[in-house]
Order: C-alpha cells, then structure tokens, then sequence
C-alpha cells in the first residue's frame, strides 16, 4: 500500500502535502447553503492566491494572515463535506481512490491542469470583486466526475 491509499490519519506531513493536487480549489470564496449545509464554491480567490502559479504566495504564514484559510487537518468529519468534491483529502477521507489526473498518479504536476480541475489562470481575485456580487461568481461545475479515473 502506497501512502496515497492509507487512512489520512496515519500520513506524515510530507506525504500530507504531497496529497493536495494543487487544484486551487480550496483558495477560492465559498457559500453554504443554510439549509442543506452544500458549499458552493465560486472563481473568486483569496488574496494571497496567485492565479498564474495556483498556489498561495505565502503559505507559511497563510493562517496568520487569513483566518478564514481552511486548516484540513483538523477537520471534523462532518468539515470534509465543505471541500470540493474531487479534493484529494476528501476523497481519501471517503475511502476513494485518487483520479488519473493527480500528479501523484500521473507523475506530473501538470496533470490537474490539463484535466481541468484547476483554477489556474481561472479566477479573479477578491480585491476585484465586491463582496455582494460574489455569489454570481459560484461555479456550477467543479469536477463531479473527475473522481471516476
Ligand atoms: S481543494 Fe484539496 S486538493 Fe485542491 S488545492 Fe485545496 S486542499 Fe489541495
Ligand atoms: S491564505 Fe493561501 S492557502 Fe489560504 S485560502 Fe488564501 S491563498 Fe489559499
């Protein structure tokens, strides 16, 4: 059993790590539904969010900086339903198998770009969109069947 198959719980923090794809996903400002407890996640990223790089410029010092910076790995269990479906910690926290466009199954970091799973060069940053027009941001695709591969 590789690392990517075994419970979340028993990972070091380098294989931690290595699991996120790197989608971005996670960056991105998010609305719950009240009612249903559903997350819909919308194209408008975080500030530290560098859209060109997908990853966050300054990842060290995120939570400091943003409080609302989701810290997976003191989720509850009922917490992983706010992560986006084809997000790797919620898979593995569903037992599922990572899909054939993650890089630790492709071997290559461009692979969750390629599949379209990425905000890669796909978001605004939320300097630019004013709070109450956000929620006409919310993607209505976020990779329902990339969990299949
Ligand atoms: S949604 Fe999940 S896999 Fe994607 S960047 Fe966030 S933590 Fe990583
Ligand atoms: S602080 Fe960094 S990791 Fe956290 S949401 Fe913002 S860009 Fe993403």
């Amino acid at each position: 059993m590789t690392f990517r198959q075994q419970p979340l719980a028993d990972l070091d923090e380098q294989q931690w790590e290595a699991l996120c794809d790197g989608c971005g996903l996670c960056c991105m400002h998010k609305f719950q539904d009240e009612d249903s407890g559903e997350m819909f996640y919308t194209n408008v990223a975080c500030h530290l969010f560098d859209a060109a790089s997908c990853r966050c410029t300054d990842y060290a010092r995120r939570r400091q900086r943003v409080p609302d910076c989701m810290h997976i790995r003191t989720f509850t269990p009922e917490q992983f339903a706010w992560l986006p479906v084809s997000c790797a910690y919620r898979l593995r926290f569903e037992g599922r198998p990572l899909p054939d466009w993650h890089p630790l199954c492709s071997g290559d970091r461009e692979s969750v770009h390629a599949a379209g799973i990425s905000m890669r060069h796909a978001c605004v940053s939320e300097c630019e969109v004013p709070e109450d027009e956000r929620a006409a941001h919310i993607l209505l695709h976020i990779g329902e069947d990339s969990h299949e591969g």
